[in-house]
């Protein structure tokens, strides 16, 4: 039987580009997702991967929305926490729920994941955690400092639950992507844009598909010796 990998937020952007990858490795997938249905109902028909929605910031959906995908598609074996978001601004203009919505979202998010998943995986005696960290947890950014926080915790939590799945068949690792050409990147204005891709050695934002073929070759079987680790796929912007 193929194993079951859940990608959140993974109808859109680089989460799309990692469905599709493991879909094409022969991994059943499910493609989780927060936002409109008829878009997530359009994916499905376009790829076959099955969607389900729930917000990974909260803890009960979390839960529910994992037991439903054991149901439908069997144990989950492998989690690839991509779901993220961004409220930027400088600290004098960043609201409290700024700061909140975006821990609550992208590290929050992996918390609640690996509370629902964790367990299963540690009976079966085999499972993979791929955590969508970024270049901007590693080194800073301005006017992110809830989302460098975010990420940055993102790592952190990749080395500490690493250590806890180790004995247990489990590895747990991160990916920290440069700038990636999706919707997330086309919401930064041109010139700041201009200015970022102009320090990325490479001399180009990264395409989902790149993020993708890390994530697949740290789910695979001959990733078992690799844990707690961070994959920076950056184009050569290490800061
Ligand atoms: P995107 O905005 O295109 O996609 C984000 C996805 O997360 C969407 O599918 C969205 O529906 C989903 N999502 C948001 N909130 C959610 C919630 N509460 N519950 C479930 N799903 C939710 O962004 P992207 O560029 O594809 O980013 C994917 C991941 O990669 C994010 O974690 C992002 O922080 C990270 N990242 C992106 C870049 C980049 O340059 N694009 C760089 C570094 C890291």
């Amino acid at each position: 039987m193929s194993k079951v990998a859940v990608v959140t937020g993974g109808t859109r952007g680089i989460g799309e580009a990692i469905s599709l990858a493991l879909k094409a490795l022969g991994y059943t997938v499910a493609a989780n997702y927060a936002g409109n249905e008829e878009k997530a109902r359009a994916f499905t028909e376009k790829t076959g991967i099955a969607t389900f929605k729930w917000d990974v910031g909260d803890h009960q959906a979390c839960l529910d929305g994992c037991a439903q995908v054991a149901e439908q598609l069997g144990p989950i074996d492998i989690v690839v926490n991509n779901a993220g978001i961004t409220r930027d601004g400088v600290l004098a203009r960043m609201s409290f729920d700024d700061w909140n919505d975006v821990m609550r979202i992208n590290l929050g998010g992996c918390f609640n994941m690996a509370k629902a998943t964790f367990g299963g995986m540690r009976e079966r005696g085999w499972g993979r955690f791929v955590n969508i960290g970024s270049v901007n947890g590693q080194a800073g950014q301005y006017g992110q400092v809830n989302y460098a926080a975010a990420k940055s915790g993102i790592h952190g939590f990749t080395k500490a639950l690493a250590q806890e799945g180790a004995k247990f068949g489990i590895t747990v690792n991160a990916i920290a992507p440069g700038y990636v050409d999706t919707d997330m990147v086309a919401a930064v204005p041109a010139a700041v844009l201009e200015k970022i891709v102009a320090k990325i050695p490479v001399g180009r934002l990264g395409h989902a598909s790149e993020i993708a073929r890390g994530v697949a070759f740290l789910c695979g079987e001959e990733a078992a010796f690799i844990t707690g680790s961070t994959l920076s796929i950056n184009g050569g912007q290490h800061m």
